[in-house]
């Protein structure tokens, strides 16, 4: 029998659960049980790091019986089928009181079917949204833990120790019950999926309208990253385009293939978005972007279709940057405001009290999305935490405001130019959505009625309508009935 010498245990050593083993064996008084399904992993990782709090494990009952109670083990290893598999075992080696994190990239509605079945069994289940990669797991990530008030009390130090810290406070909350953390994370990866489209086309546009060259690019972005775009993407955005290809010579940007991959979380972010009625049209042309780039047959045979005659030039190059910085940025904030419209009807929905001010704040350190900006978005829920939009208080109107000329100007160059720029322009036109006095779904409510029957309401009385359209019938009706 092994003796319970571990406060902690981690479960799947790849990239991310032997790093984030590494990041609590370095942290003071922690000692950490870890056990991976094939035995070489372990092996590897207590031989490569002899000097780590590590405490070698076979099987569940001895990583169970290294551990002190209440039981914590985090499960790092592939998400779903491995998931489920590893909590099978963990369940029945624990004991009630004790705590199993699910810390892979789960969906949150798996993660509310875990929490249910596992708290019958009387040991607590937290579904923790981790994200900054395999640096993040290893030096401090961000951190997004659903789960029990209860398992917090025990978890909340510990990931507090190994979480980023971001201006004094560790990028870590208790997100709210069951799936609210791998919730918030799911959104936490969709604003990355927009905030990289848009990244990639005011590059786009850059490249093409000045000639301008990667490395030349890459100037700019670093300029970029001292304003108020501050970011760890449009910093890494300056590394990748400074990169030479050692085997040609090339950038290389230029001998990536330009097909983007994903994982699925933009694409469930877009799914539950559609679920819940909430329009994340940013996040959804991003999520499309990276489908369309993987389409090359249906590219190659679209490449002769004709685009705009005239060549385009851009007469004035730092103007035209300098609007490309600010349609970038209005974007951004389109991106992120849909992405917390989402995280308000998630919450609404699931009946999690989710605090928006502290999801922005765990966002500043140590994940992929992490920015300056989150902190007007924490002040902005502070100001008013009933906000009903977050572009519309008073910091981003104002940073709307400055930017929206540029805006327009980078949306219609880029469609005279024939470049695409879904996000740029599906945000915009979000934007002028929102501030429309009308909207042509009055059309649409009249077309639906017309076909369907589906009624309408009136702007000057109350009830539900339904005309009987014209027809072989010459008089136009409306029938008034109030529900
Ligand atoms: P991964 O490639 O997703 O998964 C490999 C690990 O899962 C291995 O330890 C493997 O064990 C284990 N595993 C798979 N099926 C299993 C089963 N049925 N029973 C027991 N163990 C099983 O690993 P990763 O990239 O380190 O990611 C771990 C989790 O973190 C994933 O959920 C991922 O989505 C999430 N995540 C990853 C990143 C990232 O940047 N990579 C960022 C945030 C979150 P064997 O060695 O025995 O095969």
């Amino acid at each position: 029998m092994v003796e319970a010498v571990a406060n902690i245990g981690v479960v799947g050593l790849a990239v991310m659960g032997s790093n984030l083993a590494r990041n609590l064996a370095s942290r003071e008084g922690n000692t950490v049980a870890v056990f991976n399904r094939s035995h070489e992993k372990t092996d590897t990782l207590l031989s490569e790091h002899p000097e780590a709090e590590f405490v070698g494990t076979t099987d569940y009952a001895g990583f169970a019986s290294a551990l002190s109670k209440p039981r914590t083990a985090i499960i790092m290893v592939q998400a779903g089928k491995g998931t489920d598999a590893v909590i099978d075992e963990l369940t029945k080696v624990f004991e009630p009181g004790d705590i199993i994190v699910d810390g892979g990239n789960a969906l949150f509605t798996d993660t509310i079917r875990r929490e249910k079945a596992v708290r019958e069994t009387g040991i607590n289940f937290v579904g923790a949204g981790i994200s900054g990669g395999e640096e993040g797991a290893l030096k401090g990530p961000s951190i997004m833990p659903g789960g029990s008030a209860e398992a917090w009390e025990t978890l909340g130090p510990i990931l507090k120790s190994i979480a980023a810290i971001a201006e004094g406070e560790p990028c870590v909350t208790h997100v709210g019950t069951d799936g609210a953390g791998h919730f918030v994370k799911m959104i936490h990866n969709g604003i990355e999926y927009a905030d990289m489209q848009l990244i990639g086309e005011a590059y786009d546009l850059i490249r093409r309208g000045t000639g301008k060259s990667p490395a030349e690019i890459a100037t700019i972005f670093e300029a970029w990253n001292k304003t108020e775009l501050e970011s760890y993407l449009i910093e890494i955005t300056a590394e990748v385009l400074k990169q030479v290809d050692a085997k040609t010579g090339k950038a290389l940007i230029d001998v990536i293939v330009d097909q983007a991959g994903a994982k699925g979380t933009g694409a469930w972010t877009v799914q539950t978005a559609l679920d819940l009625g909430i329009p994340v049209s940013g996040i959804a042309e991003a999520v499309f972007a990276r489908s369309l780039s993987s389409k090359p047959a249906q590219r190659a045979a679209a490449s002769d279709l004709p685009g705009p005659t005239d060549k385009w030039t851009v007469d004035d190059p730092e103007t035209f940057i300098e609007d490309v910085r600010l349609a970038l940025y209005a974007s951004k904030i389109i991106a992120y405001s849909q992405g917390f419209d989402e995280i308000v009807a998630g919450a609404d929905e699931y009946k999690w009290d989710i605090h928006k001010g502290d999801i922005a704040k765990i966002w500043r350190g140590g994940c992929i999305i992490r920015a300056q900006f989150l902190n007007r978005i924490t002040d902005a829920y502070a100001d008013d935490p009933g906000l009903v939009a977050l572009l519309t208080a008073p910091y981003f109107r104002t940073a709307i405001e400055g930017a929206q000329a540029s805006w327009r100007r980078v949306v219609s160059t880029a469609a005279i130019a024939g470049i695409p720029s879904p996000a740029f322009s599906s945000s915009l036109s979000y934007y002028d959505g929102l501030r429309a006095d009308r909207l042509p779904a009055a059309l649409t409510q009249g077309l639906r009625d017309f076909f369907g029957a589906h009624t309408y309401k009136r702007v000057d009385m109350d009830g539900t309508f339904h005309t009987l359209w014209s027809g072989d019938r010459s008089e136009i009706e409306s029938e008034g009935s109030s529900h």
